[in-house]
């Protein structure tokens, strides 16, 4: 069996101090884990940092207020008595720091309304205090009118977060619950203190402050998504870039890579080199009489012409060996691996495919002057067209 503590006035003292702090004691840790929590966040996010700041000055507000309305205090500060005008005080002090939050949580359009809320608290409270400096119990005697206020400039607040969060603001969304608890629990507890509902006098408000955990966990969801969106214009611009950068080292009329990359794989090729002691050939290729094929056929043929041979020996050309358009008609290709009488192997067989190429083409041209011949009539003699004979100089 446990021990019991004998029932008598101290007993009965003792139980009210504890159900009076009961709300106190728990709202005070759960304000702490939050604080905690929002400091880990403010560091991450600055986009978010606005409104982190203004739920944390309400924390802190919150939790003065928890503690020097509590019998904490009394354990804390001795001759508390001596500073208990700081208590009302907080009572001005929790709204105005309750609709900085929604301030912050605004739109900037909306925010004007509330900007007027809180300089009229502000000035009811300044008032208050000038009283009480002034020795006239200035934060008593103001009370009634700021509670006065209270109503309907609460019933406004309400209104535009409403507003706010019907045009889809989530953290507008996530407020209305903490600002609906925290009036209700207030309202309720300034009833309980003159009608007596519970049979110690006892503040629920302090309770209010575990509704908080919605609006950070919506601020958690917010910081969340837009990391989400961060990475994904991150990977965005990194393909931009690669796709600029690729765009920038090919050649437009051949497709090959253009001089510029040229210069920075042979650049690399050389560290390779240095590096692995493995052989690093350079082949260049330039297209014959190329200059008389221009003037007797067009700069269009010759254009054709380029795209063609870069096209031809750039399927026999595997990932190690890129193809470079040097300038002009000369060509290059680097060949990473492949020692000097390796290289002028696949020199050869590229020179050879070209001009096999050209074999191929100089006899299907032969066959369509046949087949145009025939068409003609036979027994007769017919030429090909001057545009496709010069082919046969490549
Ligand atoms: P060789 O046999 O000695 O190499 O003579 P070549 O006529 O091939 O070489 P040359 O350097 O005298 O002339 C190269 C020509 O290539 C001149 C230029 O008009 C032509 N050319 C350069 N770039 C292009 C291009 O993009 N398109 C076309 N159609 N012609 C080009
Ligand atoms: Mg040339
Ligand atoms: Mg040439």
């Amino acid at each position: 069996m446990g021990r019991m503590i004998e029932m008598g006035p101290a007993f009965e003292q003792v139980a009210e101090i504890f159900f009076y702090d009961l709300p106190y004691v728990f709202a005070l840790p759960v304000s702490f884990l939050l604080l905690a929590i929002l400091l880990v966040y403010i560091s991450r996010d600055t986009a978010l940092r606005g409104i982190y700041c203004a739920i944390i000055q309400f924390l802190v507000t919150f939790m003065l207020w928890i503690t020097v309305n509590s019998h904490i205090i009394h354990a804390v500060v001795k001759d508390w008595t001596e500073w208990g005008w700081i208590t009302p005080m907080f009572l001005y002090l929790v709204p105005i720091s309750a609709n900085y939050v929604v301030f912050a949580a605004l739109e900037k359009e909306r925010r004007r309304g509330i900007a007027w809320v809180l300089a009229l608290y502000g000035a009811c409270f300044a008032v208050a205090t000038a009283g009480e400096a002034a020795g006239w119990q200035g934060y008593d005697v103001m009370l009634p009118a700021y509670y006065g206020l209270l109503p309907p400039l609460e019933a406004y607040t309400f209104w535009q977060l409403w507003q706010s969060a019907r045009q889809g603001n989530r953290r507008s969304r996530a407020l209305l619950l903490p600002l609906v608890l925290l009036t209700v629990l207030g309202v309720f507890d300034g009833c309980n203190l003159a009608f007596g509902f519970t049979a110690v006098p006892t503040f629920f408000m302090p309770l209010g402050v575990f509704s908080f955990f919605v609006v950070v966990l919506q601020l958690q969801q917010e910081q969340l998504l837009r990391e989400h969106e961060l990475e994904d214009q991150t990977v965005h611009l990194q393909y931009q870039a690669a796709l600029a950068r690729e765009r920038a080292e090919i050649d437009v009329l051949t497709g090959c890579r253009n001089r510029m990359s040229f210069e920075m794989a042979l650049r690399e090729g050389i560290t390779d080199v240095r590096q692995t002691g493995r052989p690093l050939a350079c082949l260049m290729f330039d297209i014959d009489h190329f200059k008389r094929y221009n003037d007797t056929f067009g700069h269009e043929a010759g254009d054709m012409v380029l795209k063609e041979f870069s096209a031809v020996v750039r399927q026999m050309l595997d990932k190690t060996k890129p193809f470079f358009r040097w300038g002009g008609e000369e060509f290059v290709i680097l060949c990473a691996g492949l020692d000097l009488d390796e290289a002028a192997v696949l020199g050869n067989t590229v020179r050879r495919s070209v001009a096999f190429d050209t074999a191929e083409h100089l006899f299907h041209r032969a066959d369509e002057a046949l087949y145009a011949a025939k068409d003609a009539g036979r027994n007769c003699l017919r030429v090909e067209e001057p545009a496709g004979r010069a082919e046969v100089e490549l």
